[in-house]
């Protein structure tokens, strides 16, 4: 493990919000991003995400489930859909790169629908399953710091619930910066940093934090690090918003009319524990090596 400094400013003067998994979580006194400051090498990452990140450990990552990932494929479908039709509104059917695209369940849809599909993986359980699943030899099973793309090669750049795993969050920024084409489009889902668990339950958050989850990003600091970089926001909203997470009163769980009332407020602010994020390429090009 090696100690980074601030990934939003830099800087390196932090509250300790408490003590996560083997790390600990802080937040920045200068600028409030959230970040554990211990970070794995390439070679620790590796030992990670073997076979058994997408199956024990992905049960027990997951409250709501006591399956594996390859069983939770319908649940993650509905979410593949509701992506794809955020960016059919800013995208005909192009170059799309998947980013830690796992088993491969975004690219088969976007296949599907007409995208000439990239992605990577550094699970190599997770990137054959994939390379199967597409009769496609374009995932790369490699860490990102070792993917080599064209300058302005993709229409459309995604990454689902990978840019908190990021041990080097910038610098992946900057090379999807480059890749993308100018205008080309960044999707991101990360979980949400001021959402209702962190708020209401920061203890409980703290608790259930993935040991590999290096950043808890904000509305507010993603946008921040992303306008750094030269992407501006287009939409956000959140998802995950569960009354049980809040209550265990048995009779507000079974009306329908107090889920209706909560699940309306809590769409309204924008408090869900996932945040989901689309932006834009913009400005100048920068020389991102
Ligand atoms: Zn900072």
């Amino acid at each position: 493990m090696k100690k980074v400094n601030c990934d939003l400013c830099g800087k390196n003067s932090y509250k300790i919000l408490g003590k996560a998994s083997e790390n600990i979580l802080v937040k920045c006194k200068l600028c409030g991003h959230i970040y554990m400051p211990y970070r794995p090498t390439k070679e620790e990452m590796i030992e990670i995400y073997n076979e058994d990140y997408f199956g024990e450990m992905y049960i027990n990552g997951n409250e709501k489930a006591d399956y594996n990932y390859l069983e939770d494929k319908p649940n993650i479908l509905k979410f593949v859909k509701k992506r794809f039709a955020t960016i059919h509104k800013y995208k005909k059917p192009g170059k799309i790169l998947d980013i830690g695209c796992a088993m491969g369940f975004y690219l088969e849809y976007a296949q599907k629908v007409g995208w000439d599909v990239y992605g990577i993986e550094i699970s190599e359980y997770a990137a054959n399953y994939a390379k199967e699943l597409l009769g496609n030899r374009k995932v790369y099973n490699k860490a990102i710091e070792d993917i080599k793309f064209k300058k302005n090669y993709f229409d459309v750049i995604t990454m689902w619930l990978v840019f908190e795993h990021m041990v080097d969050p910038i610098s992946t920024l900057k090379k999807i910066f480059k890749w993308l084409k100018p205008d080309g489009i960044l999707g991101i889902k990360v979980p949400n940093g001021d959402g209702i668990t962190f708020r209401s339950n920061l203890n409980k958050w703290i608790i259930q934090h993935p040991a590999d989850h290096y950043c808890d990003y904000t509305p507010d600091t993603l946008e921040r690090i992303m306008s750094q970089i030269g992407f501006e926001l287009l939409e956000y909203e959140t998802e995950g918003i569960y009354l049980e997470r809040l209550t265990d009163k048995e009779a507000w769980l079974k009306s329908n009319e107090i889920i209706d009332f909560y699940n309306n407020t809590a769409k309204k602010v924008n408090i869900g524990d996932s945040l989901v994020m689309f932006f834009k390429k913009i400005g100048e090009e920068k020389n991102y090596g």
